[in-house]
């Protein structure tokens, strides 16, 4: 009897020993943050469905949702929702990076970069636009392009691809910010082969629109956002998309997942702490304000393309925690009955509500250190507190 006592204290103990390795195990040495502007559930399913491989989404270990809402509207604006995935509080629509009281919040980048980590933003818009903004900006109105630009400037981030030159130096304070990025030690390229090569490791990269985002064979010319919606960037880069200047395809379809790599390549060096990188793929928002089906699942595909890069890299560093979701739903996007018989020549056609955002609750996917953490439902607010308290 008693040696089955000591067997049994033995077995506790060596069980608590084990818990507290997996414990630390789980803390996350890097964290990215992928996030899809308006990637909904129906833009998810159109994915699912039309691609027979396996998709990133598919590779998840834990799934979760995420309820987007802002502090004054169950459907979220995607300055507000931005501000809740970077700050952890809701504020209200239109407000950037700033409280409901207007004051300025600190991100979970800016909590990384005080926890001594390297951080990266790469997005497929301009680096000024809402969701990026919300990690360093704070504003309480996102049309405040130049003050953002400036306050990007400030914002300490390592590494940074995006579009969006003219903010930066056709200003009417006449300074040229992208001086203002070299004198605090940046490399700044404005081409995409610049960025591709380089081996800087505190480098922002500044391209053209058509750059980053490809043109579509969409022939869908719907422009606009209506419902209350904001107008955003997202959907009139969206409908530019569908005009059929199909020239610039193939190189902008790969940008996000490569400047992506490239940015991680960068941020790995000579980074004890690990890194924190943010990427935004902004698009799928502009396909569901212009209710573009075939435009839609073509961005869903990029964000596949993206989103396996991440995986490997996972799947390769352990202590990498990756977060994927959405800030809201746009579009009310679905796969509506009798809408697309299986098979059919013209390929999955969506079905769409409505031309601006919905409060429906978006999926969270986790891979790595510490995603156990978010299967279950959550409001927006809570994400970014739960990646710094993992990163602490
Ligand atoms: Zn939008």
């Amino acid at each position: 009897m008693r040696i089955y006592r000591y067997i049994l204290a033995a077995a506790a103990a060596l069980a608590l020993v084990c818990s507290c390795t997996t414990e630390k195990s789980q803390k996350p040495q890097n964290v990215i943050y992928l996030i899809g502007d308006g990637m909904g559930f129906g833009a998810v399913s159109s994915l699912l469905l039309s691609q027979d491989g396996e998709t990133g989404f598919e590779m998840a270990p834990v799934i979760g949702l995420n309820e987007t809402q802002s502090a004054n509207n169950y459907v979220t604006d995607s300055p507000a929702g931005g501000t809740a995935l970077a700050t952890g509080t809701r504020t209200c629509n239109g407000f950037l990076g700033v409280g409901p009281d207007s004051v300025q919040l600190e991100s979970v980048l800016k909590k990384a970069q005080t926890m001594g980590k390297k951080t990266g933003i790469v997005v497929n818009t301009t680096l000024t636009e809402a969701t990026p903004g919300a990690f360093y900006a704070g504003v309480t109105s996102r049309s405040m392009s130049y003050k953002i630009a400036e306050q990007f400037c400030e914002s300490g981030v390592d590494v940074a691809v995006g579009a969006g030159l003219s903010v930066f130096i056709n200003r009417p304070d006449s300074v040229d910010l992208t001086a203002t990025l070299i004198n605090k030690g940046y490399d700044v390229y404005l081409d995409w082969k610049s960025v591709l090569n380089t081996q800087s490791e505190k480098f922002v990269g500044i391209l053209e629109m058509g750059d980053v985002h490809r043109r579509n064979k969409s022939s869908n010319k719907t422009a606009g956002a209506a419902d209350g919606a904001e107008v955003c960037l997202a959907a009139k880069l969206a409908a530019e998309a569908s005009d059929g200047d199909t020239t610039r395809f193939s190189e902008p379809a790969e940008y996000l997942q490569k400047a992506t790599v490239k940015a991680i390549e960068q941020l790995e060096k000579n980074a004890p702490k690990g890194f924190f990188l943010m990427i935004e793929s902004a698009i799928i928002d502009g396909y569901g304000h212009n209710n573009d089906s075939d435009g839609m699942i073509e961005e869903m595909q990029e964000f596949d393309r993206t989103l396996k890069a991440l995986v490997a890299y996972v799947k390769e560093h352990p202590n990498t925690l990756l977060v994927v979701t959405a800030d809201h739903e746009t579009g009310g996007t679905g796969v509506g009955y009798k809408s697309h018989p299986v098979n059919a020549p013209e390929g999955m056609k969506l079905t769409f509500s409505t031309k601006g955002h919905t409060g429906t609750v978006v999926p969270i996917f986790a891979y790595g250190a510490g995603a156990e953490k978010f299967a279950g439902i959550f409001q927006n607010r809570e994400l970014p507190g739960m990646i710094e308290e993992l990163m602490k």
